[in-house]
């Protein structure tokens, strides 16, 4: 039908019908449900204003979060089931927590949401996962357990605990194509984590662009950058101005900040209102949002590779420090190898003798 003349000139144009869209959020993984706490304080944009629907072109949208339902037990619990069978389309699911492997023990389980009710046994989170993922529109990972294994998945751990992408693998698609969306952080940045929501509710209005990811399925507009690159005190630094106290507002790279090669923009973003940021409020940089936290950062307090170099060093062979903080940055961004899923347990887990 051809559109309608409106007065002063302007020509109507009926919107697109934009689906309604579910949110289902497990907070079953390994975690403490911190991300969903976190993701209280966004601002840009918060949850209030996507579920209110104050943001122009958005789909309405329905929060199914446990930490923030007002609904319990079987009335939460129902909309899981009815995505399971293909009764709560479109949904996007997003994940919190690290996976544990279930496949490596022969009875009991590490982590579960409701209970069958024909077998009265709990279904386990990787049961959810391998239910809802296949129907899921988009799967977000949120925080540094659910995206890459996090404090969970260390060495020596018993669970056998990884990320999502180790469970469904790394090339793993949603039935609409898109690879899972990584948020790392411990916990998520609220903002970093509201944002990509956005991002791919726009995507599902038809108003986005494929999503941008990085080789680590980072949005790369969040986290191509290193904390170092936006510190407030990456002037000292090149300074070679260093804190030798907590107290002191100098370059804290020597109290243990991995800044300089860790991908993360909480420096530049702040964790609240633009408030904070690590580094720039006195806390060193532990590198929370790599792949290879927390084992490859670990002893935290220690000095990182490369704190020792004087600022002359710095100065006269700065080539050089890039490639070599490049190295290390490729190195942090890659997981540790017992992160996977498989029947066997090589986390190198010691049980106790009692
Ligand atoms: S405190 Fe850390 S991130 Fe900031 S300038 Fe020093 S090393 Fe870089
Ligand atoms: S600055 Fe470092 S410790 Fe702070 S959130 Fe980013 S990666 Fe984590």
């Amino acid at each position: 039908m051809p559109a309608k003349a409106a007065p002063y000139g302007r020509v109507t144009q009926k919107a697109p019908a934009v689906p309604e869209v579910h949110i289902l959020w497990i907070t079953a993984g390994l975690g403490c449900d911190g991300d969903s706490v976190s993701v209280t304080a966004a601002m840009q944009p918060s949850i209030e204003d996507v579920l209110l629907g104050a943001i122009p072109g958005l789909p309405k949208v329905h929060l199914h979060n446990p930490v923030l339902a007002y609904e319990v037990g079987d009335d939460f619990m129902k909309y899981f089931y009815m995505a399971e069978e293909g009764n709560l389309e479109p949904f996007v699911l997003v994940v919190e927590g690290s996976i544990p492997n279930e496949r490596i023990k022969k009875e009991g389980y590490w982590a579960a949401l409701g209970t069958n009710p024909n077998t009265g046994q709990p279904i386990t989170t990787n049961e959810w996962i391998d239910r809802l993922a296949p129907k899921a529109l988009a799967v977000i990972c949120a925080g540094t357990c659910a995206t890459y294994g996090g404090i969970h998945a260390m060495e020596g751990n018993p669970t056998g605990a990884m990320g999502l992408a180790d469970y469904l693998g790394w090339d793993w698609k949603s039935k609409a194509g898109l690879p899972i969306v990584n948020v790392p952080g411990c916990p998520v940045q609220p903002d970093n984590f509201m944002e990509t929501v956005l991002y791919l509710l726009y995507q599902v209005a038809g108003l986005a662009p494929m999503i941008p990811l990085d080789d680590q399925l980072r949005p790369t507009w969040l986290f191509g950058n290193t904390v170092h690159e936006g510190c407030d005190r990456a002037g000292y630094y090149e300074s070679g101005d260093f804190a030798t106290s907590y107290s002191s507002p100098k370059c804290i790279v020597k109290l243990g900040c991995w800044g300089p090669v860790v991908n993360c923009n909480v420096p530049k973003r702040g964790w609240m209102a633009g408030i904070g940021g690590c580094p720039n409020v006195g806390g060193i940089c532990i590198g929370c949002t790599m792949p290879g936290f927390p084992d490859k950062f670990m002893p935290f307090m220690d000095e990182p590779p490369g704190a020792k170099l004087s600022s002359t060093a710095i100065g006269a062979y700065g080539m050089a420090i890039r490639n070599l903080r490049n190295m290390t940055n490729r190195t942090v961004n890659k997981e540790p190898k017992w992160r996977h899923s498989g029947t066997k347990l090589t986390t190198g887990y010691q049980p106790r003798a009692y």
